[in-house]
């Protein structure tokens, strides 16, 4: 869903260095990139992990935390959501030839470069069903998913 995370000042820089992080500086902000090169099927530096990821709650957590929405309901969400992700991205991948492992939403952006660049005819007959899938994912996202806070980026 994001392309970087931010650092907070509570944030202990230097551990996090010595994990492996990459940060990127923007002027006095500092973030990492996403997909977290410290998960591997769960967070590998749980203790030490940064502050927004400690608070981090999607819109959809939020709605179970009040119960809003049944944990089965968010769970079948979950699953949907993880269902499209998992058609979307190779095929994206396979469309920009990306051999880096980029965020959906770097990867979302460059999709819509390679489809703004051909022929109309060409990209329907080749592409209409990636794009229909991908414009499902975004907006289950954004309806679902999106938690509407600043400290993350999809861009
Ligand atoms: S919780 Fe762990 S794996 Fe997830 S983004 Fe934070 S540091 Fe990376």
């Amino acid at each position: 869903m994001h392309s970087t995370v931010a650092l907070e000042h509570a944030d202990d820089r230097e551990t996090l260095l010595r994990s492996g992080f990459h940060l990127l500086l923007f002027e006095a902000e500092a973030r990492f990139e996403q997909p977290c090169h410290a998960f591997h099927e769960k967070c590998t530096i749980y203790d030490e992990r940064p502050m927004l990821c400690r608070s981090y709650r999607c819109a959809l957590l939020r709605q179970v935390d009040s119960g809003e929405v049944s944990d089965a309901d968010a769970r079948a969400l979950v699953a949907t959501a993880i269902g499209l992700r998992d058609r979307v991205r190779p095929a994206i991948e396979a469309l920009v030839g990306s051999t880096k492992t980029h965020s959906l939403a770097v990867l979302m952006c460059r999709m819509d470069d390679a489809l703004a660049a051909m022929a109309p005819p060409e990209r329907a007959r080749t592409h209409a069903q990636l794009e229909l899938e991908a414009a499902e994912l975004l907006t289950l996202i954004a309806d679902r998913f999106e938690p509407r806070s600043a400290s993350t980026s999809s861009q």
